[in-house]
């Protein structure tokens, strides 16, 4: 890494760092939520290049303080190893950093007051590719009502006139690894699993044909 990149990524550190604090001071969703409940900010390099983004923390997530570390973070990493990726070659965060009581879904006045946080993040570590892991991260991002099923595996992409030196970044809707987990029969898990590896396979080519991970 050159002097230049390692004082840019240091500058993404701080800013995030700085971040999170302001966020767990002003968040209007997460400040009022219960004290038994720790933030899940999110993860990884601050020079990834890859950002998946999922929903909300769920009960171990909320034990650890960190993101997908549950039955879906562990599949998710598993999927990630099969393909040679690891959880530090990307940034990890959710749209939602307290858990919703009772593992419901992130209501949508929740979902606008704390998302805006995951923008900032979006932001400051300017990934190549987004993957947005299931409905509501895709919901969100994309500004859609149109379901999951119809939209994965379909690049799109996100954009904000924040964005350094271009205007929209690559974002791939695919499935939340959660959705192999609920569905109880075997073919259509087996369905599931298979379109997200190659979605999160087609994420890699993408950020390869962009110049980089050159090391996959
Ligand atoms: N599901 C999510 O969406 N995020 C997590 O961190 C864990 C499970």
């Amino acid at each position: 890494m050159d002097k230049e990149f390692q004082k840019t990524v240091l500058a993404r550190d701080l800013r995030l760092n700085e971040l999170r604090v302001q966020h767990d001071i002003e968040c209007l969703h997460c400040s009022t939520s219960g004290t038994n409940l720790q933030t899940v900010w999110g993860e990884g390099c601050t020079d990834s290049v890859i950002f998946f983004v999922g929903e909300a923390p769920g009960e171990y997530e909320n034990e650890l303080g960190r993101p997908f570390v549950g039955q879906a973070g562990k599949l998710l990493t598993a999927i990630f190893s099969e393909i040679g990726l690891c959880r530090e070659h990307c940034y990890i965060a959710n749209v939602i950093k307290k858990r919703p009581p009772n593992n419901r879904a992130p209501l949508p006045d929740e979902i606008a007051k704390c998302g805006l946080y995951l923008i900032e993040q979006i932001l400051i570590v300017q990934p190549k590719v987004i993957v947005a892991l299931g409905g509501t991260a895709t919901k969100f991002l994309l500004g859609t009502q149109t379901g999951i099923t119809q939209l994965r595996g379909v690049w799109t992409s996100w954009t904000h006139p924040q964005l350094i030196n271009r205007s929209s970044v690559p974002l791939l809707p695919t499935f939340h690894p959660s959705y192999i987990l609920q569905n109880n029969d075997k073919d259509e898990k087996e369905k599931i699993r298979s379109h997200l590896v190659s979605d999160i396979k087609m994420s890699v080519s993408r950020s390869r044909q962009l110049g980089y991970l050159s090391f996959l």
